[in-house]
């Protein structure tokens, strides 16, 4: 079968690899329908080191399980499945607590030499915990907005919880990738009365004000800080979406929240530290966030995009075949397409 490697900075490749099959008694494999690129996909497209064996790519996929190990129970072949971008056995004490991206046995797709999404098909270890049976079928018109159950609506809602949105409050995103965009939808759906987006792109501004923003700061620095006091009073927000994880996006993010707010990152953290720990801690800011238990978060999230209340699949601008993966990559790399969905078929 035919599947995205990459081999280092800027050098993603189609392959032809050895289909996936059954290791485990708790596996299954599963056809990809649609999956797509991550702007976390982008971190190591810009610095990858030169790796000899390369890394399988993707995490967000939406397929149909071709076939199953011997203890798999929840899932059948011909189901189609959600694929969030962790495994997860579904049944260690932080599983049950919903927070399966810290499972005793959490996997991430597409890293650490586990098989990736942007393919034919892969291979899921812990299905049952893992996969998410969708009642529909393989071309369903919702198909954009399911996908995006696997990472970024979810991601998106994680931030909003872990700044405490709430009905009434104030919300800033920090960033304006998809991420940021579901970040917009998510904070709108919890009630926030005032939402502004931070960022610089024309038609993603266009869009996150589709979603919900009231507000747009396309400034940086110490003009963005000042620019979303002057919208707040003073005193910055109740909450902040940390949807990038560099050093700048966090200051600022700390910087905007007013005393006692919350913000919640979901950015991959590009260096050690978290700066500024002293506004922080001044300020009584709560600083909360991680890698999005999507899985936990598909039950609330489903209904909404099944009945239409929230349409995130907006986010995809552009579709493309396998082939054309390198391409989505730079395009994606380039602020060409907000994010790319791939149809392997
Ligand atoms: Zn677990």
């Amino acid at each position: 079968m035919r599947a995205t490697v990459m081999y280092g900075a800027g050098d993603v490749r189609i392959e032809n690899v050895p289909d996936p099959s059954v290791i485990e008694r708790t596996d299954a494999i599963m056809r990809v329908v649609r999956a797509c690129i991550c702007g976390s996909d982008l971190w190591p497209y810009t610095s990858m080191a030169p790796s000899e064996t390369g890394q399988s790519m993707g995490h967000e996929a939406i397929g149909v399980v071709e076939d199953i190990g011997a203890d798999v129970r929840t899932v059948k072949p011909g189901d189609v499945v959600v694929m969030p971008f962790a495994f997860s056995d579904g049944t260690c004490e932080f599983c049950h607590k919903g927070l399966q991206t810290a499972c005793v046995h959490v996997g991430f797709f597409g890293n650490n030499g586990i098989n990736g999404a942007q393919a034919e098909a892969l291979r899921i270890p812990l299905a049952d915990g893992t996969l998410f049976r969708l009642p529909v079928g393989e071309e369903d018109a919702l198909m954009p907005s399911l996908l995006t159950l696997s990472d970024v609506m979810g991601t998106g809602h994680h931030a909003a919880l872990a700044a405490k949105v709430a009905p009434g409050k104030s919300v800033a995103v920090v960033g304006d990738g998809a991420v940021g965009l579901c970040g917009v939808i998510a904070a709108k759906r919890l009630g926030a009365e005032q939402i502004i987006i931070m960022g610089r792109h024309a038609d993603r501004i266009a869009l996150a004000k589709e979603f919900g923003a009231t507000d747009i700061v396309s400034e940086r620095g110490a003009e963005a800080v000042a620019r979303v006091k002057g919208l707040t009073g003073g005193y910055g927000v109740h909450s902040v979406l940390e949807c990038v994880g560099l050093d700048q996006s966090v200051e600022t993010a700390i910087a905007i929240a007013r005393p006692g707010g919350a913000v919640g990152r979901v950015g991959v953290p590009q260096h050690e530290a978290i700066p500024s720990a002293r506004p922080s801690f001044y300020g009584n800011i709560t600083i909360g966030g991680g890698p999005a238990p999507v899985r936990a978060y598909i039950d609330e999230l489903l209904p909404d995009v099944l009945e239409g209340r929230i349409d995130p699949g907006r986010v995809f601008d552009r579709v493309i075949g396998l082939d054309e993966v390198p391409d989505g990559y730079r395009a994606m790399n380039d602020r060409e397409a907000i994010k790319v969905m791939v149809n392997p078929s």
